[in-house]
């Protein structure tokens, strides 16, 4: 599956390309965010209405079961407004007592990365709210396996981020320093779609379209951009 997204020069399956690069419906959607509230009401605030727009589109959350933090907040604004709320939480956590108590479903798993697995197995698109370690490195998991096509039951899906209050500007800085410096391509980089505003990201995410290009960079191609 890894190679179907790709400019492969004839190698892959152009029914399949096809498919996966055309938007995918929004029925599930995946999301990152702090299990810690932020410094400011803002961060709770616009979590909030990320939850609210779920639920007014009929779109499900998946997410990492807890009540802890941002996550608390989604998942009870997302039940508000009539989502579906499905939780995959790890034993240890679950052992923990953190597991959110009014969620529509959970499945307890024995570990983070097998909660990985399965969260990107039920979700269509991915979005980061801010957050820290286990956000970032959640969302950059999520897009590098689309860039590499490599998503389960669908090549590539869609990744995004809430930029509240320009939290992910300094992400997309970096990320504009690793296409400078030749390490990725600017397509893969543009590819992660960030808004301040939770309709705007969602509509963005509905009509995604994975980039048709390899993600390797040849010496005579010089930086990715
Ligand atoms: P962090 O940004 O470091 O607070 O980590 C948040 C991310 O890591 C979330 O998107 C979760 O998927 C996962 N995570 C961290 N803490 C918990 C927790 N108490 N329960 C469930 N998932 C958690």
């Amino acid at each position: 599956m890894g190679d179907s997204l790709h400019d492969s020069g004839g190698r892959g399956h152009p029914a399949r390309v096809q498919a996966d690069v055309l938007p995918a419906p929004l029925r599930c959607v995946a999301v990152f965010c702090g299990s810690n509230f932020g410094s400011s009401p803002h961060y709770a605030e616009a979590t909030r209405s990320l939850g609210r727009a779920l639920g007014e589109r009929g779109i499900g959350l998946v997410y990492g079961g807890t009540h802890m933090g941002l996550m608390g907040v989604l998942a009870d604004a997302a039940l508000e407004a009539g989502a579906d709320v499905t939780g995959i939480i790890n034993r240890r956590l679950h052992e923990r007592g953190h597991l959110h108590a009014r969620i529509t479903r959970h499945e307890i798993v024995s570990d983070m990365r097998v909660r990985k697995a399965r969260m990107g197995e039920l979700a269509d698109a991915f979005i980061a709210l801010p957050g820290g370690l286990g956000t970032l490195e959640e969302l950059f998991e999520a897009a590098t396996l689309t860039q590499l096509g490599d998503h389960s039951g669908r090549a590539a899906k869609a990744c995004g981020a809430l930029n509240v209050g320009g939290f992910f500007d300094p992400m997309r800085a970096l990320l504009d320093r690793a296409v400078a410096e030749g390490f990725m391509k600017s397509a893969h980089n543009d590819m992660i779609v960030m808004s301040p505003d939770p309709h705007q990201l969602l509509d963005a995410l509905a009509g995604w379209q994975a980039p048709v290009v390899n993600k390797w960079i040849t010496p005579s191609q010089g930086t990715g951009s």
